[in-house]
């Protein structure tokens, strides 16, 4: 938590380093160099990455291990004690994440502790400026630690444009409270949608000391977890997670103010993302920028003759939903072969869903009468072929689908 930073060494005018071409570890080792980690001696430092999903490294949906590994190397050699922490989306176990994304393989011979942030009670903590959000419930370990590091890879994010240190930082909200971001109704008298503002209300008190942005392998398209993965082999860092992550979104291509929950914040005095203001370090960082692919502004466009109905969902179901239309989405026809376009729901917001739709997750139960419902918080992609095929199965004996062939988690 963020009362004082003492790595900040112009408020006005931030120092952003940002480092290419040397792969994760020298990259972040580099970046890193440029920044005064005095500060953190005699101090816990806790590591914050995304491995809020089961994925492998390189797959553009979890941080680099190697870019923690030099991060853990450069706090210890600053004199800190580290250790790295996760709160995962609903359904991930954070044990499984760890090893899944080669965490637990770089911890284990540095000694450095990993820590489910979620396996003890949270910390209430007040939002006093809050607009959709007036109290966060944070995982313990947050407010323990005397400094915080977010380390996200780069990615486009099909819901609040893109996903970097700032947005991160939901992962130390605990347990499914992080799900309540997604729930909540439009707010009176803004045109911003309501993620985006808790995004920037959570910003007011949660905020790291330090930004170190992996995109190593960023991932574009239809992010959070199924779009494409994108090489970019740099590593962004700096005290301010704003404008670390104005400069992330340049080199994506995009602009930080483009991106309401960036801009939202920036504006309310937490950062600054105004890339005339930023003291980038290396002079040649415009040459690496490499435009990432936006994501859809509608599924439909990705996915003809499928209309996803997304009210109030969460990343958990959108993760599902999306990974299993990526993978199965022409098989999906032959389970309504009288419809020209299938109507899919998730999430709780949705209205009157059409009879013959298919329903994923427990938010959509109370209109379970309206086709093939999908239980599960959130339910996996075997799941939704299971309860496909013992739909079908009951009018055609010919159809039939294994569990086995759907990935249940990106
Ligand atoms: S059913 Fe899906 S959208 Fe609803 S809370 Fe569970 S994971 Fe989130």
């Amino acid at each position: 938590m963020l009362a004082h930073n003492p790595l900040v060494s112009s408020r006005t005018n931030p120092p952003v380093q940002v480092t290419h071409g040397n792969g994760p570890y020298v990259n972040t080792r580099r970046a890193l160099e440029s920044v005064d980690l005095s500060p953190v001696r005699g101090k816990r430092v806790l590591l914050k990455p995304n491995v809020g999903r089961v994925a492998t490294a390189g797959s553009g949906i979890v941080t680099h291990p190697e870019v923690v590994a030099a991060a853990i190397d450069a706090f210890r050699e600053a004199g800190a004690e580290v250790a790295v922490g996760e709160s995962p989306i609903a359904g991930v176990r954070v044990p499984e994440a760890f090893a899944a994304s080669g965490m637990a393989a770089i911890a284990a011979p540095r000694n450095c502790p990993l820590i489910d942030m979620d396996r003890r009670r949270f910390v209430p903590v007040p939002v006093p400026d809050g607009l959709v959000i007036q109290a966060l419930k944070v995982c313990p370990e947050v407010l323990e630690f005397d400094f915080l590091v977010s380390v996200p890879v780069m990615k486009m994010h099909m819901h609040t444009g893109v996903s970097l240190s700032v947005k991160n930082m939901k992962g130390c909200l605990w347990r499914r409270s992080k799900v309540e971001f997604h729930m909540l109704p439009p707010a009176a008298g803004s045109r911003h949608k309501p993620i985006d503002l808790a995004i920037a209300d959570m910003a007011s008190v949660l905020r790291p000391h330090l930004a170190i942005v992996d995109g190593t392998v960023g991932m574009e398209g239809l992010g959070p977890s199924a779009g494409q993965p994108k090489p970019l082999d740099a590593v962004v860092v700096s005290a301010d997670a704003f404008a670390a992550d104005a400069v992330a979104c340049a080199l994506m291509g995009t602009a930080a103010e483009q991106i309401p929950h960036l801009s939202l914040g920036a504006e309310r005095g937490h950062g600054v993302v105004d890339l005339q203001r930023l003291c980038v370090t290396s002079e040649h960082w415009r040459d690496w920028i490499s435009p990432f692919a936006q994501p859809p502004e509608n599924l439909t466009i990705e996915f003809p003759n499928i209309t996803v109905h997304d009210q109030q969902s969460c990343s958990a179901c959108q993760s599902t939903l999306l990974l299993f239309l990526t993978r199965y989405k022409d098989r999906l026809f032959d389970y309504f072969p009288a419809e020209t376009t299938v109507q899919i729901a998730i999430g709780k917001g949705c209205g009157e869903m059409p009879q013959g739709s298919l329903l994923i997750g427990n938010c959509t139960a109370h209109q379970r009468d309206k086709g093939i419902f999908v239980p599960g918080c959130p339910p996996v992609g075997s799941q939704i072929l299971a309860a496909l095929a013992g739909q079908r199965s009951a009018t055609s004996p010919r159809c039939s689908s294994t569990q086995d062939d759907v990935p249940d988690q990106p």
